[in-house]
């Protein structure tokens, strides 16, 4: 099997998701320079950050933090695009870890219970195939070694796609939109919901807001990137 790995390497040589470059057999989806070069925001080590700042006054989040500066006009550009709309999981998975081990330096962070991905609808979800937050939760959990939690928060409403919306119209799209399916399991946890991308905060604001109805549960927030 080894061997038709490497013959399959040679033959069709994995690459960087960022700058397409070859990758050695020691990196993982992205490449040793492109994960340096990251723009990491490193909000996970300051409190009152700029993602956290966005929720002040709307939802009580114990901590929020996002991995990396979404910048147009970077070579990490298109890894969302590429985890989102081509089925790159590994994009996912593998930023997810890297996410997840820096996050365990943080006290704030390091004493969550459970990982939950912000939940797609189940006709979106058979649409694309995959909830790409899921697959970002799922390499933080393997990271930080807590229990992933895909089953206890469901979306029940279907909302069309958000662009061009004003924060308010968003709000009131996504308001009432989650519903918690197993208030036991979720019960007195600290949970750390996980959500690809940040920009109003309106979507994680309603699925936090839920999640906060159920008894003794606090949230925290992990964005793969932010706008
Ligand atoms: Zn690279």
């Amino acid at each position: 099997m080894k061997i038709l790995n490497d013959l399959l390497n040679l033959l069709f040589p994995i690459t960087c998701a960022a700058c397409g470059n070859v990758l050695m057999k020691n990196e993982r989806v992205i490449c040793l320079t492109c994960n340096y070069y990251l723009p990491r925001t490193n909000f996970h080590l300051e409190r009152d950050n700029p993602v956290a700042v966005i929720f002040w006054g709307r939802v009580k989040i114990e901590n929020a933090t996002a991995f990396y500066y979404f910048n147009k006009a970077s070579r990490y550009r298109h890894l969302i695009h590429e985890l989102k709309y081509r089925g790159r999981k590994d994009i996912g998975l593998e930023l997810g870890r890297i996410f997840g081990y820096e996050m365990m330096v943080s006290p704030g962070f390091r004493l969550i219970d459970l990982v939950l991905p912000v939940p797609l609808h189940k006709k979106k979800l058979i649409k694309r195939g995959f909830n790409q937050s899921e697959c970002i939760a799922r390499g933080i959990s393997e990271a930080m070694n807590k229990p992933l939690d895909t089953l206890s928060v469901i979306r029940t409403v279907y909302s069309d796609t958000q662009t061009r919306k004003t924060r308010y119209d968003r709000w009131l799209n996504v308001d009432g939109i989650f519903r918690v399916s197993d208030q036991t399991v979720l019960s007195g946890k600290h949970i750390l919901l996980v959500d690809d991308v940040v920009t109003t905060g309106a979507t994680i604001e309603a699925c936090a807001s839920e999640i906060l109805k159920v008894e003794g549960t606090k949230v925290s927030v992990a964005v793969l990137a932010m706008a």
